[in-house]
């Protein structure tokens, strides 16, 4: 369930917030002290007037400012505020762990949130558990909100939320900062009682947090439970992938109760442990984890271990198997591109997972050549001893003969660096007879794209690919969970 965030300077607008946001959602957080710089000791009278106009349930919280909030008066006025919020039918109220004033609503146990923030770092998971199991003593429900520098921050709080779950106890658990995102949607999967979201854009409450329509309409959030099943997209840069919206978008249409996330990272190991920690149950691996994954693996299907390269993951029985789809991808967007590779010049530019990929598929066709042009040399020999093709280095691009080139690198994926690859040299010259195809499909055009094209050459990004290998994942993922429709 998520939880919408209401903060206003004037009682008046904090109403019309949370007339707008009832409207969708059963539960708000008043954010009381955003009303504190205007209202000061003045909160007490006007509480009668809020909580008449609010309809379903509600926090009432009173943030000091050491806690971020806006709140300054004293201990006997937040208590006061408080006791009567609960007297006018707030479901729960907030009060800070560290506040000496904890006590004072022994009687109110379940109607209590005993919360903790770190605005600087998330503690050890030692710490974390200590501390939330001294706070489950005096509350009904624990909130324990940190803020997450990396993926290994966000891991201690999965963690957390598992062991808390195990306990029994009743929990909100997430992490602020632009690395705590997924914790704050994954929240409801992995126990919390809820999540929290703000109003709108610019109804941002803490760093990180996300508006209540994108967790609505983006990440389904309604929909997500304990049940839900979590998949994910490694990689680095990932911002750029598609997979999120793909897979949500098949998961909606189907009606499949799965969440499918993005996390960034250049550490095999470190996607492996994240993998195993949230039970994940596909994953897809992109630039640069493809050959450095399967050392963590258990086993790889036929494809992964023909090219070396794992672009799915599946976890079936407590094992993780590698797959490659980025063959049958390829394959679609020749397809659907009408692209006939026999008696073709190919030039691959690129010898990491994708060009292992693309070199296997092209050299399956009746192609006149192929040759192979990387950055490090070595690779691309390694690559081309493999398919019987020749090497060579990026600046003899000018040089080479091709009826179709291929980009596999991941040069285009930011355009500053784009200015440095081969094709945007000068004395690189394309041809109306020549195919161009880049296997990167965000940006839409790249520089290569828009040259191409300008030479009246047939121009073609990675989004058919994309779309081909995606959809055999989704497949294996619905075989894997016997989902399959
Ligand atoms: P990878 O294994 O990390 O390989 C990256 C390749 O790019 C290597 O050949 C690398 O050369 C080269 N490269 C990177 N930066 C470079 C630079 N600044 N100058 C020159 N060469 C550079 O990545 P991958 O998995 O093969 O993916 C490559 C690209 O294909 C990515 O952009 C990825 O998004 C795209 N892709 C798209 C699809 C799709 O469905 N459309 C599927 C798979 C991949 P070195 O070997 O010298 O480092």
């Amino acid at each position: 369930m998520v939880c919408a965030c209401i903060s206003a300077s004037t009682v008046e607008s904090m109403l019309l917030k949370a007339e707008e946001a009832q409207a969708e959602n059963d539960l708000l957080e008043l954010r009381l002290d955003s009303l504190w710089p205007q209202l000061k000791e003045n909160l007490v009278l006007d509480l009668d007037k809020i909580f008449n106009g609010i309809k379903g349930r509600s926090i009432a919280t009173l943030r000091s400012a050491e806690q971020g909030g806006l709140f300054e008066g004293d201990d006997i006025l937040l208590v006061s505020v408080l006791k009567k919020a609960l007297e006018l039918g707030a479901d729960y109220i907030d009060v800070e762990y560290a506040s000496p004033v904890l006590r004072e609503f022994a009687g109110s146990r379940e109607k209590m949130i005993c919360s903790f923030h770190d605005f600087d770092k998330t503690p050890s998971l030692d710490k974390l558990q200590t501390l939330a199991l001294k706070m489950s003593e005096m509350a009904g429900i624990v909130k324990i909100v940190t803020y997450a520098h990396d993926l290994s921050d966000t891991m201690v709080l999965y963690q957390l939320s598992q062991f808390l779950r195990k306990e029994g106890i009743r929990f909100i658990v997430f992490a602020m900062g632009d690395n705590g995102v997924n914790t704050r949607i994954l929240a409801p999967v992995l126990g919390s009682e809820f999540t929290f979201a703000a109003l709108g854009a610019k109804d941002l409450t803490a760093p990180g947090q996300l508006s209540f329509r994108e967790m609505k309409e983006i990440w389904n959030i309604n929909n997500l439970n304990k049940d839900t099943k979590i998949c994910a997209v490694f990689g680095e840069p990932i911002k750029h992938s598609n997979s999120p919206s793909y897979h949500m978008e098949a998961y909606k249409k189907n009606d499949i109760n799965a969440i499918f996330l993005s996390f960034e990272t250049s550490s095999a190991k470190e996607a492996v442990e994240l993998a195993k920690i949230l039970q994940l149950r596909q994953m897809s691996i992109t630039a640069p984890l493809k050959a450095e994954i399967i050392q963590y693996l258990d086993d790889l299907d036929e494809s992964a271990l023909r090219l070396n390269a794992v672009n799915t993951v599946i976890l079936n029985d407590n094992k993780l198997r590698g797959y490659n789809t980025d063959d049958f991808g390829f394959k679609s967007l020749l397809e659907e591109n009408k692209i006939d590779l026999k008696d073709k010049r190919i030039c691959l530019v690129g010898a990491g997972g994708a060009a292992k990929t693309v070199a296997s598929v092209v050299s399956s066709f009746d192609i006149t050549s192929l040759v192979i042009l990387n950055r490090d040399i070595f690779k691309a020999r390694e690559l081309a001893k493999k398919y019987k093709a020749k090497a060579a280095n990026l600046s003899s691009l000018k040089d080479c003969e091709y009826d179709i080139l291929i980009d596999a690198t991941s040069i285009s994926l930011d355009p500053r660096v784009e200015l440095e690859a081969p094709w945007a040299k000068e004395d690189v010259v394309f041809n109306s007879k020549q195919t161009v195809i880049t296997l990167i499909y965000n940006p839409v055009e790249t520089y290569l794209i828009r040259k191409a094209k300008a030479a009246l050459a047939k121009a073609i990004n990675g989004w058919d690919m994309f779309v081909g290998q995606a959809e055999e994942q989704l497949k294996l993922f619905l075989e894997a969970e016997d989902l399959k429709q």
